[in-house]
């Protein structure tokens, strides 16, 4: 069976820089994958390759089987890729408003129908749901990014960094309220520098200076001693 996302030596850069060396990675479906790596590693480069908002430079980029690397974004968000980036939401737009534009290139029944079942999911949105997102606390405004995200109806959520911003009670809640999302055929790519992440995660990759350095499961890095080391801290 084919891979629901698969990346085979991407690269990618800036101006004269070159960031990601040759990054094959690969999801497939129904699956959580976490992409871990320091500051600076690539993670964000990579996630914007996938979505068309940085242009490849070398590689391909395969999606449920055709290769999406020349695709424009709203295109790939056509094909049921969606992203969640660190900011995510627009604080002057109302919550109502957020998931509208997140649902901006999907048929209109569908978004209707997507922002009940949403509303669903997050009771808290739906009761502030006229308010602007610039009002919400911090772990309400990621629910809504991830709400905005979903928006969409994915097959694949793509996400940087949730855990930015939030203290260690809010990126429990919201690993719980994306255990909750993947049920219905979510599959997850979630680029973190949290650990705790790893509790979600199917698999997950390390990435260090723009190249995978490990793919395997939460626990095979937890039963190498100097991944151990690097991702835990020291007698962990
Ligand atoms: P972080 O968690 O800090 O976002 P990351 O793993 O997502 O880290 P990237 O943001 O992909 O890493 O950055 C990878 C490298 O690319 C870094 O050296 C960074 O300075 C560089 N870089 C990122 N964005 C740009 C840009 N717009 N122009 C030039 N260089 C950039």
């Amino acid at each position: 069976m084919s891979a629901l996302l698969q990346t085979t030596g991407l690269e990618a850069g800036y101006g004269g820089v070159q960031v990601l060396w040759g990054v094959d990675l690969d999801v497939q479906e129904n699956e959580t994958v976490v992409l871990l790596g320091p500051n600076g590693a690539g993670k964000t480069t990579l996630l914007k390759c996938l979505m068309g908002l940085l242009p490849t430079r070398g590689g391909s980029i395969q999606f449920r089987g055709q290769d999406i690397s020349r695709l424009p974004s709203r295109a790939r968000v056509r094909l049921g890729l969606s992203y969640m980036s660190e900011l995510a939401v627009f604080s002057d737009l109302t919550v109502d408003e957020n998931i509208d534009l997140g649902a901006l290139f999907v048929d209109r029944a569908i978004a209707r129908r997507r922002r009940d079942e949403l509303y669903a999911l997050f009771p808290i949105l739906l009761e502030k749901k006229r308010q602007a997102a610039g009002g919400l606390s911090g772990g309400q405004r990621k629910m809504l990014g991830v709400a905005k995200a979903l928006a969409a109806e994915p097959k694949l959520l793509v996400m940087d960094e949730p855990s930015a911003g939030l203290s260690p009670l809010l990126v429990s809640t919201v690993i719980k309220s994306l255990a909750q999302c993947r049920s219905g055929g979510l599959s997850l790519l979630i680029a973190e520098q949290n650990v705790k992440f790893l509790e979600l995660g199917d698999r997950v990759f390390t990435m260090e200076g723009g190249r995978i350095a490990f793919g395997g499961t939460p626990a095979a890095i937890q039963a190498d001693d100097g991944l151990r080391r690097a991702y835990f801290g020291l007698g962990v």
